[in-house]
């Protein structure tokens, strides 16, 4: 056994060779014999960071050692469409974190706890799922709708997979594509906002609003101080 804070020096000066049941032990165990073969007993000690290939260096590259740590996975195609030029990280975040399906929904919670609630925190729809909340929930749906009817039009829905297939349909106008972006993100921030508020017991809507469910006039100052940002006119 190699004791953890050995030096390489130490280990080639004193270690003696073992035969062992695991292959990578084996495989340390040769490259032993293979550095005191070489003569390496008489160089001094040095660190090195591993880098891309497998090769070692003297300099710490934090791109490469952050590539050796994660398990690589495929490009996905929606990630232009929460982290685009001018978006706002808090929003891009949540969205990030809805698209990937890591809120805590009735139907994720009841999945760490048999006992947690699963209903809608807005209507009495009995299980809360992503899709649900984001955007078929008739409350989010009523924000949604509120934001995007006259971007959308005829296009205008509450399917989470057509809404996420917008924001990466690059055929649309530049400008129309940033704000389909731009709203999806903070409408996605603005409902995991609503939702935590209203689960909160000591919430101040509740007291406003009187009952849990009924977040009809947190829904109208949410939709107010929106139409006034994206449209100050007013129509
Ligand atoms: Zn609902």
């Amino acid at each position: 056994m190699i004791p953890i804070f050995s030096t390489v020096e130490s280990v080639l000066a004193t270690h003696r060779r073992r035969t062992h049941r695991v292959e990578f032990l084996n495989n340390i165990e040769a490259e032993i014999d293979s550095q005191r073969q070489r003569g390496s007993l008489e160089e001094e000690d040095v660190v090195l960071w591993k880098h891309k290939g497998d090769k070692f260096r003297p300099r710490f590259s934090s791109k490469d050692t952050w590539y050796l740590t994660r398990e690589l996975q495929p490009i996905k195609e929606w990630y232009k469409g929460i982290w685009f030029t001018h978006s706002t990280p808090k929003y891009s975040f949540m969205a990030w974190l809805a698209i990937q399906n890591r809120l805590s929904t009735g139907d994720r919670m009841v999945g760490w706890n048999m006992g947690a609630p699963t209903a809608c925190t807005f209507c009495p729809e009995p299980m809360e799922t992503r899709n649900h909340i984001f955007f078929e929930c008739p409350y989010s749906a009523k924000v949604w709708r509120s934001l995007t009817h006259k971007l959308l039009d005829s296009m205008f829905t509450v399917q989470w997979d057509c809404i996420l297939g917008f924001l990466v349909d690059n055929a649309q106008d530049a400008l129309r594509l940033f704000l389909l972006r731009a709203h999806l993100t903070k409408t996605v921030d603005l409902l995991g906002e609503a939702v935590w508020l209203c689960r909160w017991p000591a919430s101040p809507l509740r007291v406003v609003v009187g009952c849990p469910r009924s977040v009809d006039l947190a829904g109208a100052l949410f939709i107010e101080e929106w139409a006034k940002f994206w449209d100050p006119g007013g129509s």
